[in-house]
């Protein structure tokens, strides 16, 4: 009976513990993998390590490349949704990760659509393409039955099953979350400006590797899942406070009493919360002369002007556009694209739309 019933049952998770300095080991590793992404494999797919000077060199030569020649990679539908934003660990058709094809260039390409091929030894695939998965793995073939991963990663995609004849090459009707099918989809591989044209985020700049569609939190959703019709991203605050019209979900009509208390409930508290801020500013404080309350005073005066004039942002105004409900003769060109404003300054908080419970 020796060490049966002791120690870890099976499928019980492990309790691993680290000092301090194996965490920050944890966390450079983590990093190391982040930056180098699939160049961390040699050609076997062996990982290595690279030296703290190789690392350096490794960086100064990519910095720049992925800085201005960031490609954006997303699976998107026939009607502009991006629904997977591909990240560094997402696999392929040819079942290895985004990270592992090429994704870092000297110069964009000016051939659409652009390829990003296989660098995995052996491998065939010409052009990394994302295929959903169901159930933990790949989605089956509507010809053969047989799953994605089991097919040839080289056009036209036929299975490798031993004594499968029926499949010509994968073909799938899956029906993705944002209603359409499988073949209505494609992969978008795009420049910075590209995307932006399309008024999808772009995100921060960053030195990580393979970093594709990734640009937020969001980006980890599915398209439809984002809560905004077009896919693009988180709804701002006005797409939110919107009125709740009999048009609306039943859910929402069903609170509309509470959502307004609960909104009238934090008007009061902003208001206040400034008017105690200004009580407490004006009084001088212990220690503090004349001239130096004075320049608080005119500090103070001078950040809430400025505050007020806040130039409005484009790149996220790109991002936070969408309608619940499109009512067309309301939505102004001025409300969708950052255009002229001659004033620079955002609406005042009057025009902003305020819920007034159900409108009929
Ligand atoms: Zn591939
Ligand atoms: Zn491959
Ligand atoms: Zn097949
Ligand atoms: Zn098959
Ligand atoms: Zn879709």
């Amino acid at each position: 009976m020796a060490g049966r019933g002791r120690g870890r049952g099976r499928g019980a998770p492990f309790n691993v513990q680290f000092d301090d300095a194996g965490q920050k080991s944890i966390d450079q590793y983590w990093m190391y993998t982040r930056l180098v992404g699939g160049d961390m494999y040699d050609e076997e797919g062996r990982e290595k390590l690279m030296s703290e000077e190789e690392l350096c060199k490794y960086m100064k030569e990519k910095l720049p490349q992925r800085l201005e020649n960031r490609l954006f990679v997303s699976w998107s539908s026939s009607t502009g949704m991006d629904c997977k934003e591909v990240g560094p660990e997402t696999p392929c058709f040819c079942q290895h990760r985004f990270k592992q094809h090429k994704t870092d260039f000297d110069k964009i390409p000016t051939e659409r659509p652009i390829l990003l091929p296989c660098r995995v030894k052996n491998c065939k695939c010409a052009a990394y393409h994302y295929v959903p998965m169901s159930g933990g793995q790949t989605i089956r073939c509507s010809a053969c039955k047989h799953p994605a991963a089991e097919h040839s990663e080289k056009e036209p995609y036929p299975c490798k099953k031993p004594n499968c004849q029926k499949c010509p090459g994968f073909k799938s009707s899956y029906s993705c979350g944002c209603g359409e099918p499988y073949y209505n989809h494609g992969m978008t591989v795009e420049t910075k400006s590209e995307r932006l044209a399309r008024g999808h985020p772009v995100g921060q700049d960053v030195p990580f590797a393979a970093m594709g569609g990734l640009t937020g939190f969001s980006s980890n959703l599915e398209g439809y899942q984002r809560m905004d019709p077009s896919g693009r991203g988180a709804p701002n605050k006005e797409f939110l406070d919107q009125d709740i019209t009999c048009q609306d979900d039943a859910y929402l009509r069903a609170h509309v009493n509470s959502l307004q208390a609960k909104r009238n409930a934090n008007m009061l508290v902003d208001d206040l919360g400034g008017e105690i801020e200004e009580q407490e500013s004006a009084m001088k404080r212990e220690g503090e002369t004349d001239l130096e309350f004075f320049e608080r005073r005119y500090k103070e005066r001078r950040k809430r002007e400025l505050w007020n004039i806040a130039p409005v942002d484009p790149s996220s105004q790109s991002i936070t556009t969408g309608v619940r409900h499109q009512r067309a003769s309301e939505i102004q060109v001025g409300d969708i694209m950052p255009g002229p404003n001659p004033t620079g300054r955002n609406p005042p908080k009057s025009a902003r739309g305020r819920g007034r419970g159900v409108k009929k």
